[in-house]
């Protein structure tokens, strides 16, 4: 096939879908792979590096033009309009924006959004959200170390004793486990909170403790449980307990970082400006779900601001949106490896798309075909 890879438009995107690593294993299968110039260098690809692995080097017109075009992000009104009916997209596209899903639909496309892929062992290899949120938790303590005045770990000097940082991690799914992990090998004592009781060894097993909040009806038991792995709204008899608990964790903490989202909904609050307020001065939070809040303001904490990083009540709010691509040749190389293993289930022998019909990672990213929504 002809495979496109558009350089990405969105404001502050520097992802890549395709590396010279995964362009070379493309080029192997028999596709040709058309690279729009400067594509990759924001992810430390240069032109040159495709260019060695056998790929031509094209503008937004020639990627976009292409019978299967790898993205990150969902392309806009624009860029849209320069593909052609019936072609193949796949990226991050968003299963819950649904006027997004119609103009893929409208455009006659074949849409792949990765990020609706169950969260089984099978789809393990190409869990976008997984391979994105594991370098979002990392980078997330880095960023805090970054603008917290003090150190991370316990220092002993001649000078004086430095306390190690308090840490508390609100939301244990990938991003909080890799979170935790960074803090404390930086050092940290570390604490965190989550609706799912399940993560409670997973939380010890890293060497922090868990911020115990029990189930007392049956409803709240329900609820904990989740589906497919995600979490559910909990009761708000249960997230009224968890907040004293939160509370009194934060007022003690130095550093906090929060993950938490139910998807498809806005991120729950669990960082009021009351408990911003009781924070030591100097203190950090960043808030992996910033921009993800109610209305799309705020995140976990309602006072995060997307995309800057502000001060109040003399705490320092860090609300950064996209923290992969902070790291973007990383992000890029886990990113288009998840797209490389994803294709391997709609690409045939002979290098052809062929849509599975009783795949159930396929049918689940499936979004648009044939002119229709197809969003499960
Ligand atoms: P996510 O990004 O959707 O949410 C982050 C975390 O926030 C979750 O752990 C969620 O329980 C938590 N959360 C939601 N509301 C909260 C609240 N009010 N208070 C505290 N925490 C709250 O989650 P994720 O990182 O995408 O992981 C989702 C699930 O998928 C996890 O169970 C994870 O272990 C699982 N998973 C499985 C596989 C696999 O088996 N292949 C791969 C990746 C992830």
């Amino acid at each position: 096939m002809l495979i496109g890879v558009p350089r990405e438009s969105a404001a502050g995107e520097t992802r890549v879908a395709v590396t010279p690593e995964t362009a070379k294993k493309y080029k192997a299968q028999g596709h040709t792979v058309r690279v729009e110039r400067g594509a990759g260098l924001a992810a430390a690809c240069t032109d040159a590096a495709y260019e060695a692995v056998g790929c031509e080097l094209t503008d937004a017109a020639g990627a976009f033009a292409a019978e299967l075009v790898l993205k990150v992000q969902r392309p806009n009104a624009a860029e849209l309009a320069l593909m052609k009916s019936g072609s193949v997209l796949v990226g991050m596209l968003n299963p819950f924006d649904a006027e997004g899903l119609q103009a893929m639909a409208q455009a006659g496309l074949t849409a792949f959004a990765l990020e609706a892929a169950p969260r089984t062992t099978r789809a393990q290899s190409m869990d976008v959200l997984s391979s994105q949120a594991n370098l979002a938790g990392y980078k997330a303590v880095l960023m805090a170390a970054n603008h917290y005045p003090k150190l991370f770990p316990m220092l002993m000097t001649a000078a004086g004793t430095i306390k190690a940082a308090r840490v508390v991690i609100l939301g244990v799914g990938v991003a909080g486990l890799q979170a935790i992990a960074t803090a404390k090998r930086l050092g940290a004592v570390i604490e965190a909170s989550d609706v799912r009781p399940s993560v409670k060894e997973q939380v010890e097993s890293l060497g922090a403790k868990f911020i115990e909040v029990p189930y007392e009806t049956a409803e709240e038991k329900e609820a904990a449980e989740g589906v497919g792995g995600y979490a559910k709204p909990m009761p708000p008899s249960w997230l009224a307990r968890q907040a004293v608990e939160v509370a009194k964790r934060v007022a003690a903490a130095d550093v906090v970082i929060s993950t938490a989202l139910i998807p498809g909904r806005p991120a729950p609050t669990l960082v009021s400006e009351e408990m911003v307020k009781s924070m030591k001065p100097g203190s950090v939070i960043v808030d992996i779900a910033a921009g993800r809040g109610p209305g799309g303001v705020g995140g976990n904490c309602p006072l995060t601001v997307a995309n800057q990083t502000v001060q109040v009540h003399g705490v320092t709010i860090i609300g950064e949106t996209n923290i992969p691509a902070t790291v973007a040749a990383d992000s890029s190389a886990l990113y288009a490896r998840n797209v490389l293993d994803f294709l391997k289930l709609v690409i045939d022998k002979e290098a052809k798309f062929t849509l599975p019909t009783d795949d159930d990672i396929v049918t689940a990213c499936l979004m648009a075909q044939g002119g229709e929504v197809k969003r499960k």
